[in-house]
């Protein structure tokens, strides 16, 4: 049994406590418009292209056995429908133009691979961070990962967004030392609109998590023309109040546009395009207006 993954970044440290490896798992059921990852939306291995790169000389038109490359004036343009995703153009190509995004893996390799840190995660209270994409549409690999950790002792974390049935939480409750869950945005018509699904099951699967006593941390990616006002902040703020000292934290991620080039490299359009980082005034002003509401129930 094998997961897809795109990557595992070493040396994190916004993942969750100390030093931390990151394991980011393809596939998302979530297509919010502000995503910087958008390489882990589809489940499948990808073929990918750095146009500025590209050097012209057509070797891996000539490669091509399904005919699914043509060379364009800036670049090479790929049709989906027919490749294959055999990687023969990424061999092919001289310059690293081409390449694959995604690799079937093991658990015990991936295993194998993030011990290589196994004396940072020690010297910090670190350890592993399981991203995606949504890691839990691929519950048989994480199970598997994450109970192969927990035998060799490494604390782990888990990043969902919490739209999925609760039956697959309850089964990784035991296995995860720390949760970071997203809460996006509070209005469900906007929600829908921003990210494709309602926030209804959200909420719930999220109520039932820090009642089981597990250790939360909820997070809202605050993006501009969307959620950057006080009216959006406070809602999901108010939301958190109740749970008071049971959830662990709550933190703001600032909005920023370093994964842009990632769409057109998909040949994905980006529904962001053009949208300015967000103001750190704005930021730090939002960041210290929730810090307001969730101090006044401590
Ligand atoms: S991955 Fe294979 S099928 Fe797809 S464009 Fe490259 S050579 Fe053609
Ligand atoms: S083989 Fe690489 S450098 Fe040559 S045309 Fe294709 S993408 Fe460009």
């Amino acid at each position: 049994m094998k997961g897809t993954i795109t990557t595992i970044q070493r040396m994190s440290v916004h993942d969750g406590a100390g030093i931390r490896s990151t394991l980011f798992l393809k596939g998302c059921n979530l297509r919010c418009r502000w995503c910087h990852n958008p390489e882990t939306w589809s489940g499948r291995v990808q073929l990918q292209q750095s146009a500025g790169r590209c050097i012209g000389c057509g070797s891996c038109v000539k490669t091509c056995a399904a005919s699914a490359l043509a060379l364009a004036p800036e670049r090479i343009r790929i049709d989906r429908k027919v490749c294959t995703v055999c990687g023969a153009c990424v061999e092919a190509c001289p310059s690293g133009a081409l390449s694959l995004v995604g690799e079937h893996i093991e658990p015990c390799e991936a295993l194998r691979r993030v011990k290589r840190d196994m004396p940072f995660f020690r010297q910090t209270g670190g350890g592993v961070t399981v991203s995606g994409g949504e890691p839990l549409l691929q519950m048989e690999f994480l199970t598997e990962f994450l109970a192969l950790c927990r035998r060799e002792g490494i604390v782990t974390a888990v990043e969902s967004n919490l739209s999925v049935e609760w039956r697959c939480v309850e089964t990784l409750l035991p296995l995860v030392d720390q949760w970071m869950c997203d809460f996006k945005v509070f209005d469900d018509t906007l929600h829908r609109a921003m990210t494709g699904v309602g926030n209804g099951p959200i909420r719930e699967n999220l109520e039932k998590l820090i009642g089981s006593g597990a250790k939360v941390v909820v997070r809202t990616p605050v993006v501009p023309g969307v959620n950057d006002n006080e009216t959006e902040i406070g809602n999901i703020c108010r939301m958190l109040q109740r749970f008071g000292n049971r959830l662990q934290g709550y933190e703001l991620l600032r909005f920023h546009t370093l994964g842009f080039d990632k769409f057109a490299a998909l040949g994905l359009e980006n529904p962001m395009a053009g949208t300015p980082e967000l103001t750190k005034k704005c930021f730090e002003s939002l960041r210290d207006f929730a810090r307001t509401i969730l101090e006044t129930t401590k």
